[in-house]
């Protein structure tokens, strides 16, 4: 039988990564069956670990026996005291500017500008900052692995780069001397945080590549 796993989550661009991340391990990895019509759960963790876990095992319970992962994950800038965090997807929305998400579905953009505007006058070499993602996999409510990953950079003071999504076009490698929207998905998920993260779920779960 093939290995196979749901994944909590409605973000193409994390689909796309834990796809990539799963193929490896030779793993299909299909988002939760009706995800769009369960109301969310409150994500009201104060860390990555907790609210990773409330959705593995909230989500878990839709699909019997089945083994359902969820991720949390954000951006820490050390200037601001590691704020976004568990509020990243919500930074903009926070100020009470915008919507989250608005109704154009530009959350990213205000996110960034919000970033932006928060680091205004902070000079390069104290720009530091990390992605972290927990990822954690819960069966019928029960949650049966945990890993995560991190990845270091520096967020520029303006955007570069196409491809990714959320805080990718600020999220400068130092190592690549590229940002993570200039990076090929292969090249991203080899060094970012939720391809670690996945790498080392999946190793606990199926074993060790071969
Ligand atoms: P979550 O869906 O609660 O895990 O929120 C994660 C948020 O953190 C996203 O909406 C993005 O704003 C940000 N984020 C997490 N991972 C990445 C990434 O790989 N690239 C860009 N932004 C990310």
């Amino acid at each position: 039988m093939g290995k196979h796993l749901y994944v909590a989550t409605t973000s193409a661009g994390k689909l796309a990564d834990f796809r990539a991340a799963a193929e490896a391990f030779q793993v299909t990895i299909e988002p939760l069956p009706a995800l769009r019509t369960i109301p969310a759960p409150a994500e009201d963790g104060a860390t990555f670990e907790a609210n990773a876990a409330i959705k593995a095992t909230y989500y878990s319970r839709f699909a019997p026996g089945a083994l359902v992962i969820a991720d949390d994950s954000g951006l820490e800038v050390d200037v601001l005291a590691g704020a976004p965090g568990v509020r990243s997807a919500r930074f903009a929305a926070d100020t009470g500017m915008v919507d989250s998400p608005d109704a154009n579905d530009n959350t990213d953009v205000w996110n960034n500008i919000v970033l932006l505007q928060s680091m205004a006058g902070v000079k390069p070499d104290d720009r530091t900052a990390r992605y972290r993602c927990v990822l954690t996999a819960a069966r019928d409510g029960v949650i049966v692995n945990m890993a995560e990953g991190a990845v270091e950079g520096i967020i520029l003071e303006a955007p570069h780069g196409t491809g990714g999504f959320g805080y990718d076009p600020l999220f400068y490698v130092p190592s690549l001397d590229q940002t993570m929207a200039d990076l090929d998905i292969e090249v991203k998920l080899s060094i970012s945080h939720r391809g670690q993260a996945c790498a080392a779920l999946l190793e606990q779960i199926f074993g060790p590549l071969e």
